[in-house]
């Protein structure tokens, strides 16, 4: 295809970020001009949460400073070089979560943020201004302007019951080991996608998965009504790429949240569980990792194309190679 074409990227936080940086690159290696009509990023906000007043949008937050060239690469979330004053005297008051550590900077975004929000913006045009702030290169939308945040029932050792909690605290104060049982959007039913988002997916040219977390980062974008019927009967191609590479998860604990839906950690079963458009499912193709070649055959059983590909995102050219695969799979 030539001049510019239309990407719209369902992504989580930190597989997200680097898959949308890799995309925004390998349109500049194409020499498409910048614009921000190219690249439209449906965000997971099951992420998001109240804390001490603000409300925080964790993936949004990722993408949007990692476009901007202002994350912490080394920690992985956050702002360069921020420090914790604030976060020391909240602790100090008692207030907060004692095991999440807010940044000055990122409390910055988060009282903005917040501020807007009483104003009576909507979660979209915040991030219309919060976006603003950089030459981002890409139109960044919340699945949602609705507040669905990811809830997880985990196994309570104690009582025998089941016990729930919002996934940052499941995730971050107990590092997924409490047993998940079961992950839910209360809400969700009743949210309607955010504006763009919907026009966004059927005006596309291609539409790709990111290599996120399947049950906690696509999977909300998928549950809010409409986004999965919309996916599904795009004209555009649509490929997900697995965040799955040699039967393992990269970064993170994907793993624990695919075993609570009963999917197996392997990219055959994570494409099994997003299903061929041609059936019931979202995927027209599949990108899988090299060292998974193996399992191309079963995944081209399934309905779904099967190209294969280095999947590490390891550095911006890496992951602007992964984009471009992901895109030539897609035929654009
Ligand atoms: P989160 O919201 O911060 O948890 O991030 P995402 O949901 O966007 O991404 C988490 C997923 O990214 C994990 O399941 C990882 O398997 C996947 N991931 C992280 N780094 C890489 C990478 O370099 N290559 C691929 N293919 N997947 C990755
Ligand atoms: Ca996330």
């Amino acid at each position: 295809m030539t001049g510019s074409p239309r990407i719209v990227v369902l992504a989580g936080g930190v597989g997200g970020s680097r898959f949308v940086l890799g995309v925004r690159e390998a349109l500049r290696a194409r020499g498409v001009a910048e614009t921000t009509d190219s690249i439209t990023v449906v965000v997971n906000t099951g992420d998001d949460l109240w804390l001490s007043g603000v409300r925080l949008q964790p993936d949004v937050d990722s993408i949007t400073y990692a476009l901007a060239g202002v994350n912490d690469t080394g920690r992985g979330w956050g702002r360069a070089g921020d420090s914790e004053r604030v976060n020391h005297e909240l602790q100090q008051w008692g207030a907060g979560w004692p095991w999440f550590t807010l940044g000055d900077l990122d409390l910055g975004t988060h009282l903005a943020r917040t501020g807007w929000l009483r104003d009576g913006l909507t979660p979209t045009q915040v991030l219309e201004r919060m976006a603003g702030r950089w030459p981002l290169g890409a139109r960044l939308l919340p699945m949602t302007d609705a507040e669905a945040d990811t809830v997880v029932d985990v196994r309570d050792d104690a009582g025998g019951g089941i016990r729930s909690m919002h996934f940052q605290e499941w995730w971050t104060r107990h590092r997924a080991t409490l047993e998940p049982v079961r992950f839910d959007n209360p809400g969700i039913e009743d949210a309607l996608p955010a504006p763009g988002v919907i026009e966004a997916i059927a005006s596309a040219d291609v539409v790709l998965l990111a290599p996120s977390n399947p049950v906690v980062s696509i999977g909300p974008i998928l549950a809010v009504p409409g986004v999965r019927d919309a996916v599904r009967t795009t004209p555009a191609p649509v490929v997900g790429v697995s965040p799955i590479i040699g039967g393992r998860v990269v970064r993170g604990m994907a793993d624990v949240c695919l075993a609570a839906i009963g999917v197996e950690t392997s990219a055959l079963a994570v494409a099994r569980h997003y299903g061929a458009r041609s059936g019931d499912g979202v995927l027209d193709a599949w990108l899988l990792a090299e060292e998974d070649a193996q399992v191309a055959d079963e995944v081209a059983e399934l309905g779904i194309r099967s190209p294969v590909a280095p999947l590490w995102m390891t550095d911006a050219a890496r992951s602007a190679a992964l984009a471009e695969a992901a895109l030539a799979a897609a035929g654009v």
